[in-house]
C-alpha cells in the first residue's frame, strides 16, 4: 500500500523554495512582504531613445506596455519556471490558452501533431476545430501506448507529440522518459500538460520541451481566479513562444498574476494536506463493495502506476473511481445530488471539495477504463477526510437505493 509519505513528500520539500518566491528586495526604509501592485496599460519614459531600448528587450520580461505583461505577471513567469524547472515562463489566459498558445507557436500548416486519447476535451477540440482548419494534420495514439506502437504513429511530419500526464479523467500515467526519446528522434517537440504534476513532477529533468500549467488549480488555489503559464528550457522555444503570445495578444490580467502569487506562498502545504486525504478517502473507497476500481496514480488500479512511482515526487488532490457496472449512470447521478460537503462544478486544485460524473462526458477513439462502468471524479480540498468520508458513506446508500 503506498504510504501518506509517498504522496505528500514533494509539496513538503517545495515549501521552503514557494514561501522565497517573488519576494521584493528589502529595502533600508523598510518593504511589505509582497510584491507591490501595479496596474498600467502605458508605461512612460523619459524619451524616445529609452523606449526604443526598453522595447527591444521584450524577451526579458521587461515592463514596455501592459499588453506584454506587467511586473507582477513577470514575476509570477520568473516563479513558475523555477517551480517547473525551465528557463522561461510566458503567462496566458487560461489553462486552454496555455494548451492552446504553444500549439499554435510550434506548428505550422502541413505538419502533423500527435496527441493523446485521454487529453483536455477542450485542447483536443480546439485540435478540431481550429487547428485543422489551418490545415495542422491530427491524429491520437492510446495515453499507454508503447514505444513500437507510439514509433509507428509518429509521421515524417509530427512536428509535436502531445502528452498529458496523468490523462483528463482517465488517469493514465503517461511515460514521459519514452516519449520524450521518440519525440526527439523524429525532430519533433514534446509539449506536456503538466497541470497535475506541477511542483511533483520535474518536466524538463524527464525530457519535455513545452510544459504547460493551468494556474487555474493548485497554484492559485481559491477557485477564484482563471490563467496559465507555457514553460520552455531554450532560447529558440523562448522567442518563438514569446512572440505568438504577444502576437496573439495574450497575457493574465495584473490582479489574476497577484493573486496567482499569493496563492503559490501555500500550495506546499495545501496539496501536502490534499493529497494526504485524498490518499485516506481514495483507500476507503477502494474497501467499498461498490467500487470496481480506483483511478488514482498512486493505486495498482490506475494504468501507469510504476511510471508515477518512478517519476513522481507526490500526488495531487484529484482522482477518479468507476462503480461496479451493476449500478446505472441514473443511480451515480442520485448519489452525486445527494452529496453535501463536495461542491458540482468544473475545475479542481482549489481549497475546496468537488465531484463530477466522467463516464459519458468524454470522447475517447481507443478502449478505455471509464467503459467499465459509471464513473466520477472527485477533487479533495481542505475539509477534514472523515466529514468527506462520511458524506460519500452517505451517498453510497442513496447509490444503492436507488439502482
Ligand atoms: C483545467 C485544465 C485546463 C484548462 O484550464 P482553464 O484555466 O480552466 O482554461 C487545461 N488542462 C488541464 C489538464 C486542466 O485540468
Amino acid at each position: 500500500m503506498t504510504s501518506e509519505t509517498t504522496v505528500t513528500q514533494g509539496w513538503d520539500k517545495l515549501s521552503s523554495t514557494l514561501t522565497r518566491l517573488a519576494r521584493p528586495e528589502i529595502l533600508p526604509e523598510g518593504s511589505p512582504v509582497n510584491m507591490p501592485m501595479t496596474r498600467g496599460s502605458t508605461v512612460l519614459f523619459p524619451t524616445l531613445k529609452d523606449m526604443q531600448k526598453q522595447g527591444q528587450k521584450r524577451f526579458d520580461h521587461e515592463y514596455i506596455y501592459g499588453a506584454m505583461g506587467t511586473p507582477v505577471q513577470h514575476e509570477l513567469e520568473k516563479a513558475i519556471a523555477v517551480i517547473e524547472g525551465g528557463t522561461d515562463c510566458q503567462v496566458v489566459s487560461s489553462g486552454l490558452a496555455a494548451c492552446t498558445t504553444p500549439l499554435l507557436a510550434f506548428l505550422n500548416a502541413g505538419e502533423h501533431c500527435l496527441l493523446p486519447d485521454s487529453v483536455y476535451s477542450p485542447t483536443r477540440r480546439f485540435a478540431e476545430n481550429v487547428l485543422k482548419r489551418f490545415s495542422v494534420e491530427i491524429s491520437y495514439y492510446p495515453p499507454s501506448a508503447s514505444a513500437e506502437e507510439l514509433g509507428s504513429l509518429m509521421q515524417p511530419n509530427t512536428r509535436v507529440l502531445f502528452a498529458e500526464s496523468p490523462g483528463s479523467h482517465t488517469f493514465e500515467v503517461q511515460d514521459i522518459p519514452m516519449l520524450a526519446r521518440i519525440a526527439h528522434a523524429h525532430d519533433a517537440r514534446l509539449m506536456l500538460d503538466n497541470t497535475w504534476g506541477f511542483g511533483i513532477f520535474a518536466p524538463f529533468a524527464h525530457g519535455v520541451d513545452i510544459s504547460i500549467q493551468a494556474l487555474t488549480k493548485y497554484p492559485s488555489g481559491h477557485s477564484d481566479v482563471i490563467a496559465g503559464a507555457v514553460t520552455v528550457a531554450n532560447t529558440e522555444d523562448w522567442h518563438l513562444l514569446r512572440d505568438t503570445a504577444i502576437q496573439l495578444g495574450q497575457l493574465a490580467g495584473p490582479d489574476d498574476c497577484w493573486l496567482t502569487l499569493r496563492g503559490l506562498h501555500t500550495m506546499g502545504v495545501r496539496l501536502s494536506h490534499q493529497a494526504r486525504s485524498a490518499l485516506q478517502i481514495a483507500q476507503w473507497l477502494k474497501n467499498r463493495p461498490e467500487v470496481a476500481r480506483i483511478l488514482h496514480p498512486a493505486f495498482p488500479d490506475c494504468p501507469g502506476h510504476e511510471i508515477w512511482k518512478r517519476d513522481f515526487t507526490g500526488a495531487g488532490s484529484l482522482f477518479g473511481f468507476v462503480l461496479k457496472n451493476t449500478f446505472s449512470q441514473k443511480a451515480m447521478e442520485a448519489m452525486i445530488d445527494s452529496l453535501r460537503m463536495f461542491g458540482i462544478g468544473a475545475s479542481w486544485g482549489g481549497y475546496e471539495s468537488l465531484v463530477l460524473p466522467t463516464s459519458k462526458s468524454i470522447t475517447r477513439n481507443f478502449p478505455s477504463v471509464e467503459t467499465e462502468g459509471p464513473a466520477m471524479r472527485l477533487q479533495i480540498g481542505l475539509e477534514a477526510p472523515e466529514d468527506l468520508i462520511a458524506d460519500l458513506e452517505q451517498g453510497l446508500s442513496v447509490l444503492k437505493a436507488q439502482n
